[in-house]
């Protein structure tokens, strides 16, 4: 059944686990995985870069961005944020490209999706995070927002907690609003039992938001805040397991 965030637990889980972000950062050592997985092999977390090659995704309005440019670089940014404090980063893909898939030659997207839901099942992972940049008809919406498999209750309860995180950190700031995280019906969230999430980091489509998702030190804060709601979630796991 799926548990619903309260708003105190979560704040106490928050601070919990910043400062034992805080204090791995501060030490050099990793600290975080002995934290969640004492003894045990370090968590892996899969991170999906959206889109690549062919399929560039969607495109900046004013700079031309490419939506598969944007998630590559916060993906790996996401990808040090985790090495750094002890997590296993496994991505599905490392460069401009498209998978090929065995058997599949007709429809080259879906032999990358097939190649990239492979990945995630045989990394075995804490948790998936697919990294993607949204755009919206009307130009004024702006934001990150959060998407999961509505049929399952640990990746509704990761999105949550990650979406409440972007809130915070990110959307009341810029955007001046909250979103709820949203079920989807999305290769990349049902090809696997792991919990898993899309985070949509924000709209091209809106120039306030696009100057922000080129601008590398937003990129930072980005992955900085989606390695958070990694953490914060894995600890809780943890804590109700
Ligand atoms: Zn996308």
């Amino acid at each position: 059944m799926h548990k619903k965030f309260n708003k105190v637990l979560s704040f106490r889980a928050v601070c919990a686990a910043l400062a034992v972000v805080i204090a791995a950062f501060a030490m050099g050592a990793p600290l975080i995985a002995s934290a969640i997985k004492d003894g045990a092999r370090s968590p892996v977390v899969v991170i999906d870069p959206g889109h690549g090659g062919a399929d560039s995704g969607v495109i900046g309005v004013r700079t031309g961005a490419k939506e598969s440019d944007l998630n590559l670089k916060v993906a790996r940014l996401l990808g040090e944020y985790l090495q750094s404090g002890g997590f296993k980063a496994v991505f599905t893909r490392t460069n401009d490209s498209m998978h090929s898939y065995p058997g599949i030659k007709d429809n080259k997207k879906r032999a990358d999706m097939f190649y990239r839901g492979d990945v995630i099942n045989s990394a075995r992972p804490a948790a998936v995070i697919s990294v993607h940049m949204n755009f919206y008809s009307s130009a004024a919406r702006r934001g990150a927002q959060v998407f999961f498999d509505p049929t399952d209750p640990n990746s509704h309860d990761f999105a949550d907690l990650t979406q409440e995180i972007l809130n915070r950190d990110i959307n009341v700031e810029l955007g001046g609003r909250e979103y709820s995280a949203l079920g989807a019906e999305k290769y990349i969230l049902s090809c696997s039992h792991y919990p898993a999430i899309i985070a949509e980091c924000g709209f091209l489509s809106n120039p306030l938001d696009e100057a922000k998702l080129v601008d590398p030190a937003f990129q930072a804060r980005l992955a900085y805040t989606l390695f958070q709601a990694v953490v914060i979630f894995l600890t809780s796991q943890e804590h109700s397991a």
